[in-house]
């Protein structure tokens, strides 16, 4: 069993989600000098990008958010943005990369520096990642994340004959080094990071299965990018498909899941055992 971590592992609502938040806030303010008078970004218009697929990483959906809200622009308020940028369904249709096409600033460098602020604090992610601040975030979001796997669930999970547990995860290596004393998976648990490559590309899942010596694999993940992720790997490896868990809260987003063609769902990874245990 592999799971992907942010939405799964740990709850990153107030971590990283909160992260994007403020980024995206930070930059359209700055840059359009527009009256900064209500959130340009709510958990909804996160979570319609995130089910369009393409947004997993969230150093990439702060800056289409960004881009998104200064292509609406100029603007009296921010009010007035959200309401000129229009559907959030067809904004999060529009791939990064087109986006960046037509805007130049700011730069993917800046956005991340930002996200990277937020998240580990201003001089943290200067020492860490050597940015330079433009903030001086002093309460790193970081601390307000949660672990959600229980040491119980992955007691049930071995009675039911899983012993084989994986990571695969956006997240830099240093930012699952920092959550996995937390985590109660095994401690030689095989991991692939960011640096190891990005879903939906099969062949990261692919390194995990062969480390693991998995013959039925399973993922557990989140949004849309990890459906993209099992259905790749399995146009790859039909011989030995992997079946695809999805944590899911909320009906819209299951029924997105299983307009792709899902069809495990589960409302925490802790109901993993009682659901694997009726199949
Ligand atoms: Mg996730």
């Amino acid at each position: 069993m592999i799971f992907d971590v942010d939405g799964v592992l740990v709850d990153v609502r107030s971590s990283f989600l909160e992260a994007v938040k403020r980024t995206v806030q930070h930059l359209v303010v700055t840059e359009t000098g527009a009256r900064d008078d209500g959130p340009l970004v709510d958990d909804e218009l996160i979570a319609t990008f995130k089910r369009a697929g393409g947004f997993n990483n969230d150093w990439d959906l702060a800056h289409a958010l960004t881009l998104w809200y200064l292509e609406a622009g100029p603007a009296q308020s921010t009010s007035e943005l959200r309401r000129r940028a229009g559907d959030p369904m067809v904004a999060a249709g529009v791939s990064i990369r087109a986006r960046t096409a037509r805007l130049a600033r700011p730069t993917y460098d800046e956005t991340k520096g930002l996200m990277l602020e937020q998240y580990w604090g201003s001089a943290e992610a200067v020492r860490l990642f050597g940015i330079r601040a433009r903030l001086d975030v002093r309460d790193p979001l970081l601390a307000t994340e949660r672990v959600l796997l229980r040491a119980e669930t992955v007691e049930s999970l071995r009675r039911l004959g899983i012993t084989k547990f994986g990571v695969l995860t956006g997240r830099l290596r240093i930012e699952w080094d920092r959550v996995r004393a937390g985590v109660p998976l095994p401690r030689d648990v095989a991991v692939a990071t960011d640096e190891d490559g990005r879903k939906p590309d099969p062949l990261v899942l692919r390194s995990i299965v062969e480390r693991l010596g998995a013959r039925h694999p399973c993922y557990v993940g989140d949004v849309m990018d990890d459906w993209r992720l099992v259905a790749a790997y399995n146009d790859r490896f039909p011989d030995a498909p992997a079946t695809g868990i999805f944590v899911v809260s909320d009906s819209s987003d299951m029924d997105a899941f299983r307009a792709a063609g899902a069809t495990e769902f589960v409302r925490t990874v802790n109901d993993l055992p009682a659901t694997l245990a009726e199949d």
